[in-house]
């Protein structure tokens, strides 16, 4: 019963993790927040570089300041400031223009049809912002530019403006009608979309007389003073406590700066309380607030807004998406300073549905039992306060004078961690599915015949499929160097009236650390546009070579190994002598290799190819054609290259035997009979269809049917077995 419910329980749970897992990555795939997400994610160097001036400037260790300032006199100071107004200073100007690039850049990937200029999207977008905000003096331009002032103003400008001149530079009424032809793309790019940069930027004209008509100019100061009354009222503070908690967060969420736009409440409600509870101990009295300024800082804002510290812990204790916990590795020490911007940028936890949640119910649920312990007595009442930057713990002793407050911020961390850890799978399921299909997208790329315009076939790709390919691509280049993540299974191919095992097929495998097992195709792709397919091709090749001649004694001579070759490594001039020495070097001869090319429409065999086809197979070596069948050229190749087999295509083993497809079967079926070509049948998996094509006078055969690809030690087990099995029968 209690089983069932908690089967039911948790059915029920992950259909709703699930359901969220579909909004968030509906809305991720919007335009609109992934270009949030992306200008965001872009002012990263300036946020760390920022944080980082900001952490050593304001240290809170009088000795560590009178140490830089005795070794690099007071230039240490100025160039933290420097750093610090370079990054952080401007960072809302930059997430505002890269935003207006991304927008553009994005749709354009979306409706190629409608190309509109990325970097005018991004001009007209800055343009609005200052013809909005008018700044009268450099104090106002200062704060609109910087990162905790000025980022929802400037995404609240971006979005507008992005949008609209978006919307009108796609729209056939407003785009101008030149032709293309004769000129300079970005010309007619910029021309074409000139009326909807015009009209969107005199539209921000009259948006700011109305404001300054309407005396609503300083939007800023109007909301203010509407937040201060609302917290305006009698009781303990708890409920201010939580309405300030969670209204900061909410801002946050939206990228702004929650504390600077609560800094009046701050100021009226918590700094007073503090100031009143220190008074009140130095008197001996007890402290009268529980809620205060640093009674907040020390247990609901730990590790930065939103606890950012849970969500590292959780991240490192759960997470399994690679790039999230090398960034939690490099936010931690920021976020034991409580200077979280890496974090919520980074990940990002703004304009994040997946954290939106926890995000916000995180520092909640620990205001409420830093309250609660508070109120118990078990807790004393904050009677001190201490610098923003103090890390916890420290910060938790400081301020209520007691171990308790450590204890209380060591719970609060743990509970924190606990609230975010659902939502760190939630994220990984999400990361996962992106990943699954842009993996499969590659995978169909990888199996196609076309080329991209500079010859790539996966790295030119747009969106998450080019992203995801560049990213494995880095991977497999250390991968080659590692060597651990590369491995070969055997395929057994068999033959004979005994059905023994003849030869087997090489297969690559390669085992991603973070996503596991790569499809080989996107494998060899990937190697093919990172122009490593020989180094890897070769490696297979020894790799083959040395499992081989580990296989001889028991195994016997007779065994021939296949390797495949992708058509590129025909063109390395010294192919024929390094297969040579691999050979040699195992102690094969030519005979026991058998070199598999597929046929490839972008590589057709040209005199490079043909001559060192020519040479391997003079001195021994088999050569097969691979997928032989489907292709559209598989004829031609037949025509041009030395074979001594044909390995038919494994569409035309599954597929019915009927009609057409029957008879193309039947025809290569006689072709190599005629040319005295070895056909092997692969992918055959099922009885019916081996006896189907022993009937049509087949010999050889490969498929699960017989066995899947094996390890090295599996494979030869699988040989030894087929032997005896083939000696007893016989
Ligand atoms: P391939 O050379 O045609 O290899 C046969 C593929 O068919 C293998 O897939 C094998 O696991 C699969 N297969 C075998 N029997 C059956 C069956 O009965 N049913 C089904 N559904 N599949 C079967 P795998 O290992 O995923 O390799 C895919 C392709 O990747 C290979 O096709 C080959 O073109 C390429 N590849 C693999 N290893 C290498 C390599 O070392 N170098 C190069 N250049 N290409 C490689
Ligand atoms: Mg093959
Ligand atoms: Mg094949």
């Amino acid at each position: 019963m209690g089983n069932g419910q908690d089967r039911n329980r948790r059915r029920w749970l992950s259909g709703v993790f699930n359901q969220m897992a579909e909004m968030a990555s509906t809305l991720g795939e919007q335009p609109f927040f992934l270009a949030i997400q992306r200008s965001l994610t872009l002012v990263l160097p300036l946020v760390m570089v920022g944080s980082v001036a900001l952490m050593v400037r304001d240290f809170p260790s009088c000795s560590v300041q009178t140490g830089l300032n005795g070794l690099f006199g007071v230039h240490w100071r100025t160039l933290c400031d420097n750093l610090i107004r370079g990054s952080f200073g401007i960072a809302s100007l930059a997430v505002l223009c890269s935003f207006g690039y991304s927008l553009a850049a994005l749709n354009n990937q979306r409706f190629p049809a409608r190309h509109v200029s990325a970097g005018m999207s991004a001009t007209i977008v800055l343009s609005c912002f200052f013809i909005i905000t008018a700044p009268s003096d450099a104090v106002s331009l200062q704060d609109l530019m910087s990162l905790d002032r000025g980022l929802l103003g400037a995404l609240l400008v971006a979005t507008v403006s992005g949008q609209m001149f978006m919307w009108m530079a796609r729209s056939p009424v407003f785009r101008l009608p030149l032709s293309a032809a004769g000129q300079d793309p970005v010309v007619h790019d910029v021309l074409t979309a000139m009326p909807a940069g015009m009209i969107v930027m005199f539209l921000f004209g009259l948006a700011r007389v109305g404001l300054d008509v309407s005396g609503a100019a300083n939007l800023n100061a109007v909301a203010q003073g509407v937040l201060v009354g609302l917290f305006q009222g009698d009781g303990d503070g708890l409920t201010q406590g939580l309405a300030y908690t969670g209204l900061s967060q909410v801002f946050w969420f939206f990228g702004a700066h929650g504390p600077v736009i609560l800094y009046p409440v701050e100021q009226f409600l918590l700094v007073p309380a503090a100031l009143d509870n220190m008074g009140a101990a130095a008197q001996g009295l007890v402290p009268p607030f529980v809620v205060t300024k640093p009674f907040l800082d020390a247990f609901a804002r730990i590790g930065g807004s939103g606890s950012t510290l849970c969500l590292i812990a959780a991240v490192l204790i759960r997470g399994r998406d690679g790039g999230t916990r090398k960034l939690c590795l490099f936010a931690l020490a920021p976020a034991l300073c409580n200077v979280n911007e890496p974090i919520l940028f980074g990940i990002p936890l703004v304009f994040n549905p997946i954290y939106a949640v926890a995000f916000l119910a995180a520092p909640l649920v620990q205001t409420l039992c830093a309250y609660a312990a508070t109120v118990l007595d078990l807790v004393p009442r904050t009677i001190a306060a201490t610098p923003w930057t103090a890390p916890p713990f420290l910060s938790g002793y400081v301020t209520t004078g007691s171990m308790a407050g450590v204890a209380m911020q060591a719970f609060n961390l743990v509970l924190g961690t606990l609230v975010y850890l659902p939502f760190v799978a939630l994220a990984d399921r999400v990361h996962e599915r992106g990943y699954r299909e842009a993996l499969g997208l590659l995978a169909r790329t990888a199996c196609g015949g076309d080329m991209g315009l500079r010859g790539c076939k996966c790295l030119d790709r747009p969106g998450t499929e080019g992203r995801l390919a560049k990213a494995l691509a880095e991977d497999l280049l250390d991968a080659l160097d590692k060597d651990s993540q590369l491995f070969l299974e055997y395929q057994p191919q068999l033959g004979g009236e005994g059905l023994r095992v003849v030869g087997v097929e090489a297969l690559l495998r390669w085992r991603h650390p973070v996503h596991g097992l790569i499809p080989p195709p996107v494998t060899v792709a990937l190697a093919e546009d990172a122009g490593v397919i020989d180094r890897l091709g070769l490696w297979v090749l020894k790799e083959a070579c040395a499992q081989r001649s580990a296989w001889s004694v028991q195994a016997g001579e007779g065994i021939v190994m296949s390797v495949n070759m992708s058509p590129r490594q025909f063109q390395d001039a010294q192919l024929a002598q390094k297969v040579e020495s691999a050979l040699a070097a195992n102690g094969l001869g030519p005979g026991v290799l058998e070199l598999e090319i597929t046929e490839s429409v972008a590589l057709l065999p040209d005199a490079r190819t043909l001559a060192t086809l020519r040479r391997l197979r003079e001195s021994g070596v088999r050569v097969a054609i691979d997928d032989f069948g489907m292709g559209h050229a598989s004829l031609r190749y037949l025509r041009e290259f030395p074979v001594d087999v044909i390995k038919l295509d494994r569409s035309l083993t599954m597929d019915s035997p009927n009609g057409l497809n029957g008879h193309i079967i039947a025809s290569i079926v006689n072709l190599s009979a005629k040319m005295g070509y070895t056909l092997v049948v692969e992918g055959v998996e099922s009885q019916e269809q081996y006896q189907r094509f022993r009937a049509m006078g087949c010999t050889m055969f490969q498929g699960f049917y017989f066995s899947r690809p094996l390890s090295g030690e599996k494979c030869l087990e699988f040989i030894l077995a087929q032997d005896k099995a083939t000696a007893h029968t016989a």
